[in-house]
């Protein structure tokens, strides 16, 4: 529920409207919309008597939310969200681009991705330690040991660092090591970790599940937010369809879609979604002209020879020349890519 206030509304009329809500256990969030303050109503509102709210002095009108996700959507918060990772904002006017490879295999090899990619101006650095493959036979990432590669190389590169949990018990782990925490397309709609994760402070870029709508999808979000982290970005990464000649489907179309129905910030990551490096770039640049506010892509200096991801990861050479392609783009709707 929203309550739209009168435009001069004083302080003491939204300490007592706060007052009354929160004797029925509901939480208030301000924000401002376009021309008005607004009161978002947190909780189990079925107690709220809507006639005397509307009683009090400065409530110009009551919107409830039709959406089953209330937090993430765009008439509870109007104006967009923009999440920090590390010092990199996601969801301003720039474009952010986190790159890097789709496991860490070994502390030489991030280290010299990451000067790579970061030269190539790349804002953050990807890279998986706990890895949620398909085949328990293939390479199941270096867990620990990878997070602190990972942390080493971003810090010696000057960047934050993203990388994926799967576990509740891993995240304090993930706290130490990384700067944002990124649930994995398998686990969007894995409950308790989210809800564990919405104890956290740190920003959770969260995939969309193989198979979910975009409501599905905001409403996974909803269970961060809601357990007191509002630091979300959504990743667009590919949904699977009756289509074979992709790994997935990538859907630039929820991109205009979530901007639309919520605040939160979305990115996309076009090479899971493509599973082949020379249909990657394409993509790439289409997010950019469709709105993203950024894109997270793999990158491999020898993805022949990689242990997860190698045929969808650019060559390093590939990712600046995308760089320099997203520039552009990026500039001719009015948006430009991030100064590192
Ligand atoms: C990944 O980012 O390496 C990954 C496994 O992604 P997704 O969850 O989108 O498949
Ligand atoms: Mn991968």
């Amino acid at each position: 529920m929203i309550i739209v206030l009168t435009p001069n509304c004083k302080e003491e009329n939204i300490d007592r409207i706060s007052e009354h809500l929160h004797k029925l256990d509901l939480k208030i969030h301000k924000s401002r919309g376009e021309d008005h303050m607004i009161l978002g109503v947190i909780g189990d509102i079925s107690r709220v008597d809507i006639d005397k709210i509307k009683g009090f002095d400065g409530v110009a009108s009551i919107i409830r939310i039709s959406e089953s996700y209330k937090q993430c959507s765009r008439s509870f918060h109007p104006s967009d969200s923009i999440i920090h990772v590390g010092n990199v904002p996601f969801g301003g006017k720039e474009i952010a681009v986190i790159a890097g490879p789709c496991s860490v295999e070994n502390e030489k090899m991030i280290k010299k991705l990451s000067r790579e990619l970061t030269r190539s101006g790349a804002h953050a650095l990807r890279g998986g330690a706990f890895k949620p493959r398909s085949s328990p036979y293939a390479f199941q990432g270096l867990e620990k040991d990878g997070l602190k590669y990972l942390k080493e190389a971003s810090h010696a590169a000057g960047v934050p660092c993203v990388s994926e949990v799967m576990a509740i018990s891993d995240i304090d782990l993930f706290c130490e090591y990384v700067d944002a925490i990124q649930v994995g397309a398998r686990n969007m709609q894995n409950f308790s970790l989210l809800k564990a994760l919405g104890t956290s402070s740190k920003p959770i870029i969260l995939k969309r599940g193989i198979s979910a709508t975009v409501e599905e999808w905001l409403n996974a979000a909803e269970y961060i937010v809601n357990g007191g982290n509002p630091n979300v970005i959504l990743c667009e990464r590919g949904i699977r369809t009756f289509e074979n000649s992709t790994r997935f489907t990538l859907d630039l179309s929820s991109v205009p879609v979530i901007k639309k129905l919520s605040h939160l910030p979305i990115i996309v990551d076009p090479s899971h979604a493509m599973g082949k490096r020379d249909l990657v770039i394409s993509m790439a640049r289409a997010a950019v002209a469709a709105g993203a506010d950024g894109i997270m892509v793999e990158v491999h200096d020898d993805p022949i020879n990689a242990l997860s991801d190698g045929p969808q990861s650019l060559y390093p050479k590939q990712f600046k020349q995308l760089m320099k392609e997203i520039q552009v783009i990026s500039q001719v709707i009015g948006r430009g890519l991030l100064r590192q």
